[in-house]
């Protein structure tokens, strides 16, 4: 069997200078190196034209090198999103997107391949998990899309299928490559991750002292409400999600982001408003709704547009930062994770 190789895009500067020197190049190569896999986002080893084919043979052998293959890109004629399915070098898919927005283009990720947490709403769970997306595969993303779009990406959010939290430490090699100064130089300012609430993840994450956001899938008014929609609420109590985001708040100064999926009938009640304000008035935060987007294995509904209103102006008033999630690329399989479920499912 062959050796599985180590890949290289996922290694930071320091080791890349130890890769260099231990194939007897002299040290200004990683930077080459370096530029061509993070600025120049090069496809191959075969791009890399100033380096000395030796070394570039020598690389081959020892380290895999990540490049997403686009299977299918879709482009939505409403409002410019796109949606890229990618295959990964096992056969795997996996899908992101690209959204314009007037403060500049924003990429959705993928963090792993399917996804264990179980909520009841969501797509991109019902098939389990397969892996976790290596530091490379989630950076790739970024890369091909910039490269394949022509435009620069200014903002990241980690949206897209699986649950970031649950890959956390090939998560934060992700997020210092792509912030690197001597990479693509995305703001932290500019990145959004977005979790279900893994408790510990979240104080560790809060500890970096990143300044990037952190969105927390509430989506329920009570610990009880909460088990019905997701699964990870039989681990971890309401109140203790809620004080690992009292924590990062303290840590990183950032305001905390909490979504909330409105389920018609569930979770849209003006009691629900009344006591989502009671368990987080405290927090400097600012609420998404996002009216659900249904999927044809359950049947939850979106609530009406009405009670979406009056349950905005219900937070509103009671002095919560409140906005509902603008529907992008409608015509283009919207929600998370439906089209790599219609094309693992065939039906392209
Ligand atoms: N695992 C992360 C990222 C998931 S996707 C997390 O749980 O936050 C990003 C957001 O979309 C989450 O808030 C998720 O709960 C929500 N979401 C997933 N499927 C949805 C659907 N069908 N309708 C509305 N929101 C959905």
């Amino acid at each position: 069997m062959e050796r599985e190789k180590k890949d290289i895009k996922s290694l930071d500067m320091g080791e890349l200078q130890n890769v260099v020197e231990a194939l007897g190049e002299k040290k200004f190569r990683a930077k080459q190196l370096y530029q061509w896999m993070h600025v120049k986002l090069a496809g191959s080893y075969e791009e890399m034209t100033n380096l000395p084919k030796s070394f570039r043979e020598k690389l081959r052998e020892e380290y895999s090198y990540t490049c997403l293959e686009m299977v299918d890109r879709k482009i939505s004629s409403i409002d410019g999103t796109e949606k890229y399915l990618f295959r990964l070098h096992d056969g795997n898919v996996i899908e992101s997107v690209l959204m314009r927005y007037h403060h500049g283009n924003s990429v959705c990720i993928s963090s792993q391949a399917g996804c264990r947490m179980g909520c009841r709403f969501c797509a991109s769970t019902l098939g389990g998990l397969t892996r976790n997306l290596l530091p490379s595969e989630m950076l790739d993303q970024v890369y091909r899309i910039q490269k394949i779009s022509g435009e620069r990406v200014s903002n990241l959010v980690v949206m897209g299928t699986g649950e970031p939290l649950d890959n956390y430490d090939n998560l934060l090699i992700f997020l210092k490559l792509l912030t690197d100064e001597n990479g693509l130089n995305i703001s932290q300012r500019n990145i959004t991750v977005s979790t279900c609430g893994i408790v510990e993840k979240i104080r560790a994450l809060a500890e970096e002292k990143l300044q990037i956001t952190l969105a927390l899938s509430l989506h329920a008014s009570s610990q009880e409400k909460r088990k019905e929609l997701m699964p990870i609420a039989y681990k971890y109590e309401i109140n203790d999600v809620l004080d690992a985001c009292r924590y990062y708040f303290a840590q990183t100064g950032r305001r905390i982001t909490f979504e909330y999926s409105l389920v018609g009938g569930v979770n849209d009640t003006d009691r629900d408003a009344a006591a989502l304000t009671e368990l987080i008035s405290d927090i400097n935060c600012h609420v998404n709704l996002i009216p659900v987007n249904p999927i044809k294995e359950r049947d939850y509904v979106q609530s009406k547009k009405q009670v979406i209103e009056a349950f905005k102006n219900k937070l509103e008033k009671n002095g919560i930062n409140v906005t509902i999630r603008r529907e992008m690329g409608r015509d283009i399989n919207g929600a998370c994770g439906q089209l790599r479920k219609s094309y693992m499912e065939g039906n392209r």
